[in-house]
Formats: structure tokens, C-alpha cells, sequence
């Protein structure tokens, strides 16, 4: 690729004064540098978006009409931006450009957000104010639509915001910040990339209010401790092992396919795919060779290739590890009725997988695999299954599957998450709230909840007479 990429520092193009190389994992070579940002274009850009939020904060209209033109010119420019997500992703170009496409309705529908201000007695007000400077981190499965979950809500409230996207996946987040440059006032977005050490630089920096955290638990729980000396505030979107649960009255032939999706979605690297199918026991046999079929059937390739549906695990150490799980579950005796192997030749493609005769106590079911591996487990009764499904220090969400629609709502509110879907899964809405209980997470992003994350309450109050 001859495209050269920079960060976004003050509205301006900055160089790295080095650089790090971006591997495409459909090839395993590196296709492209990013910059690597140094502590000194840190400051550049902390500064920059200090002096930008004085002005940014003054003119709600000018932010709505703002997130309107952030859309538009999102959609202007998907065409130059689906590849190099691709490219560095290794999702399916139509999926990149469902993922893009997702950032333009996130904006659009952020800007239609009320702000509001509560009369809660005579003179006496509560406002939302915005903190100041966002302190924003993302992982690579979704770069660009977790970015803009964050850059939507985050503006509208008024802040200003430095943002800094996974080292696996930088590209796409940084011609992102290119793109809004002509469009955003200069230091209101900066982009920067680097490794793991620019995220904890962002996360000590004195001049963040707010840190807005997408990742796993276990930098999420850095990034707690880090925040805490100087009592910054902390949304942290983590990991998931959401469980579905899947009753005897459904059609398995009805419901495999969307089953299916639900888990393996981006080649199962979703915080929020299925992780672990319980099914009961009358359906599960009927199920397994559904599912079964439909990851034979599926088509694993380079995301750029036309007809691909899944795209090769995003980078080296996820893809060992999905390959470590797997290989434990057949240690432990598990059956694989589909898949179970990495597939030969260049990249990180592994077979989508379905594993049977495997139960709590081995990691595949007891970790976050976020890979192509999804492991089947038979249940008698639903109390038992809603039981193990939340046994877990993970609580970002679950779904039930069943024709008696009322019942399974009832179950689904048994469940230890921040989301209860109802014969659907993913089904995640710009307008709802979303978020993890327990480990998987702190507060919520979307809609007026997530609004909300990037604000906080003053109460003006008024003498009487
Ligand atoms: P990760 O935690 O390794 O990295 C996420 C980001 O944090 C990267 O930008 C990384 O550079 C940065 N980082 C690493 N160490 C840091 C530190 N000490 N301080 C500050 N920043 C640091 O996660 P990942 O592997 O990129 O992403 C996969 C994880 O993200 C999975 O667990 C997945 O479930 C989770 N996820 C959650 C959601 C959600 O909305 N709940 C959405 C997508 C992904």
C-alpha cells in the first residue's frame, strides 16, 4: 500500500518520527507503517485539545450540525477507507463497509440527542457539562465503529477528545481523523497511534478528565488503577463469554443460521458474539449438526477476495491463542464437528469450529475465546442452564431462544448482563444502552446513556426573591 498515514494533532498532518509496521493477517506480512507517536506529540496533542474545548463547548448547534457533516463526510469517503479496514482487519470488504456505514448512523443519530437541563424546583437546575479532554482507547475488532461510539457522544457533549487506536489496527482510526479534519475544528478529534505504552501515557496524562476504555478485562483493570490517583472518571467496555440458551420448542433449521452469525461474526471477535451455545437437551443433537453443516459450508478467505465470508483471525497472538484453546479442549476429550484446525498456507485462517462433549472446567468454555471456536453444551433443566451460564466474572450479555416469546424474556432477565436479547443476538441499537455487569465493564455507551458517560451534573441554584 503507498498510502502513507499520520496522526491528527491540532487539526493538522504530524509524521511519526518513526514508525511501526501493520501486518495484514490474510497475508501475515506487513502492508503499511503507521507513526509511532512519541510523549512530546502527546502533549502536542493533549494541548491542542485543551485550548480547542473552550470554544467547542460554547455552541451546542455548531456541535449537532458538526456530528451531521462528520457523517457525511464519512460516507464521501468510504470507498478509500473499506480497504484499508480490511487490510488491516481482515474482515470481509462488505462487512467493512457495514462497519463504516454503522459510524455514519452512530453520528447521525447522536446528533438528534437532547441534552437536557432538569427544572427540578423553582430556580434550581441540573446541567450536563462536558468534562473537558476524552482520553479515548480502542481494541481491533471494530476500530472505526468503536472510535466513532466514542468521538460521537463524547463531541456532542462538548469535550474535546485524543484518541488512540489498537497497535493491530491503526490505519483505518487514523485516515478516520484525516477525513474529519476538513470537517471538525482543529484539536477538537486527534488521533494518535502507538503501542500498548501511548494507551497508559493517555491514561497518566494530566490534562484527561475522562477515560473512555474498549479492550479486555485485563487492561481494563489497568486502566482502573491508573485512573484512580487522580480520580478520573472511567467507562470501560471489556470482554464477554456471553452464553445463549436455547429451548426444546424451536425449529433447529429455523434458528442455526442466525445461531451461527450470532457466534462466529467477524470470525467470532466480537466482545458480544456467543461464546457458549447451551442447548436443551431434545434439540441439541438436531442443533449440533445444523451448526455443524453451516461451518463446513461457510467461506473462510482474504477479506478482499469477492464471496469471503469470514476473514482470518486479526492478529498472531489471538490466533495462538484460539489455537491454544482448541488444542486444550482436545486434550480434555472434546469432539470436533466441524473445523479444529488452523488451515495451511499464509495468514491467520483457522477453521470455523464447532466443539461437542466439552463442559465448564476447560477453558474454551470458561475463558473469552474471541475466535472461530464455539463450544456446545447440553442442559436438562433451564434453571440449570441460566445457573452456569452465569457462573462467570463475565456479564456482558446472553440471549434466549425460544417460540414463547414471554417466557423467554423471563429468562432473559435472569441473566447476569448488561443486554438480555430474545431469539436474537447482536442486536446491538444506537439508542440503547450498552454495557457489561461484573468484569465486563463500567457504565454504558449509546443513546442518552451513553450521552450521559461524557457529561457530568452541576446544579445551579437561584435565591428566591
Ligand atoms: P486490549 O485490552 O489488549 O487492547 C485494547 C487497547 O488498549 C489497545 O488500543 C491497546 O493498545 C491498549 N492498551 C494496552 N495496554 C494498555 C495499558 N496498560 N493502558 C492503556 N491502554 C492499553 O484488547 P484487544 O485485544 O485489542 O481487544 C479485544 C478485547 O476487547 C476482547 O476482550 C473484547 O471482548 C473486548 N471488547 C469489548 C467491547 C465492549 O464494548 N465491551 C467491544 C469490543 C471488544
Amino acid at each position: 500500500m503507498s498510502q502513507s498515514f499520520t496522526h491528527t494533532i491540532d487539526g493538522k498532518a504530524v509524521a511519526g518520527e518513526s514508525t511501526f509496521g501493520v501486518v495484514n493477517p490474510a497475508t501475515g506480512e506487513v502492508f503499511a507503517e503507521a507513526p509511532d507517536c512519541t510523549p512530546a506529540q502527546l502533549d502536542m496533542a493533549m494541548d491542542a485539545a485543551q485550548r480547542a474545548f473552550r470554544s467547542w463547548r460554547t455552541d451546542e448547534a455548531k456541535r449537532r450540525q458538526t456530528l451531521v457533516e462528520c457523517a457525511n463526510a464519512l460516507k464521501a469517503r468510504a470507498g478509500e477507507l473499506a480497504p484499508v479496514l480490511t487490510q488491516e482487519q481482515g474482515k470481509p470488504l462488505a462487512k467493512a463497509m457495514e462497519e463504516i456505514i454503522g459510524g455514519m448512523v452512530w453520528f447521525q443519530v447522536t446528533a438528534g440527542l437532547k441534552i437536557p437541563v432538569d427544572a427540578v424546583a423553582e430556580g434550581v437546575e441540573v446541567r450536563r457539562k462536558p468534562y473537558g479532554v476524552v482520553g479515548a482507547i480502542t481494541p481491533w475488532n471494530f476500530p472505526l465503529l468503536l472510535a466513532i461510539w466514542k468521538i460521537a457522544p463524547a463531541l456532542l457533549a462538548g469535550n474535546a477528545i485524543v484518541l488512540k487506536p489498537s497497535p493491530f489496527t491503526p490505519l483505518s482510526t487514523l485516515k478516520l481523523g484525516e477525513i474529519l479534519r476538513d470537517v471538525v475544528p482543529a484539536g477538537v478529534i486527534n488521533t494518535i497511534s502507538g503501542g500498548d505504552p501511548l494507551g497508559a501515557w493517555i491514561t497518566a496524562h494530566p490534562a484527561v478528565r475522562k477515560i473512555s476504555f474498549t479492550g479486555s478485562v485485563a487492561t481494563g483493570k489497568k486502566i482502573a488503577a491508573a485512573a484512580a490517583p487522580d480520580l478520573k472518571r472511567v467507562t470501560l467496555e471489556l470482554g464477554g463469554n456471553d452464553p445463549a440458551i436455547v429451548l426444546k420448542d424451536v425449529d433447529p433449521k429455523a434458528v442455526a443460521e442466525k445461531l451461527f452469525w450470532g457466534a462466529f461474526e467477524n470470525n467470532g471477535q466480537v466482545c458480544s458474539a456467543i461464546k457458549r451455545l447451551y442447548v436443551e437437551e431434545e434439540v441439541y443433537q438436531p442443533l449440533v449438526d445444523e451448526l455443524a453443516a453451516l461451518a463446513k459450508r461457510v467461506k473462510v478467505g482474504n477479506g478482499l477476495e469477492q464471496g469471503t465470508q469470514i476473514g482470518p483471525v486479526n492478529n498472531k497472538p489471538q490466533y495462538q491463542r484460539v489455537r491454544e484453546l482448541v488444542e486444550d479442549a482436545k486434550k480434555h476429550g472434546a469432539r470436533f464437528v466441524a473445523g479444529g484446525e488452523a488451515i495451511d498456507g499464509k495468514g491467520y485462517f483457522f477453521q470455523p469450529t464447532i466443539v461437542t462433549g466439552i463442559a465448564e472446567g476447560v477453558r474454551l468454555v470458561d475463558e473469552e475465546q474471541f475466535g472461530p471456536a464455539l463450544p456446545i453444551l447440553p442442559f436438562r433443566r433451564v434453571e440449570e442452564a441460566v445457573e452456569r451460564a452465569n457462573a462467570t466474572h463475565f456479564g456482558l450479555s446472553g440471549s434466549v431462544w425460544s417460540k414463547d416469546v414471554e417466557r423467554a424474556k423471563a429468562i432473559a432477565s435472569e441473566l447476569e448482563c448488561g443486554t438480555g436479547w430474545v431469539n436474537q443476538h447482536l442486536a446491538i441499537r444506537p439508542d440503547a444502552p450498552f454495557g457489561g455487569s461484573k468484569w465486563s465493564g463500567i457504565g454504558y455507551e449509546n443513546g442518552p446513556y451513553g450521552l450521559a458517560a461524557f457529561t457530568e451534573l452541576q446544579t445551579i441554584n437561584v435565591a428566591k426573591g
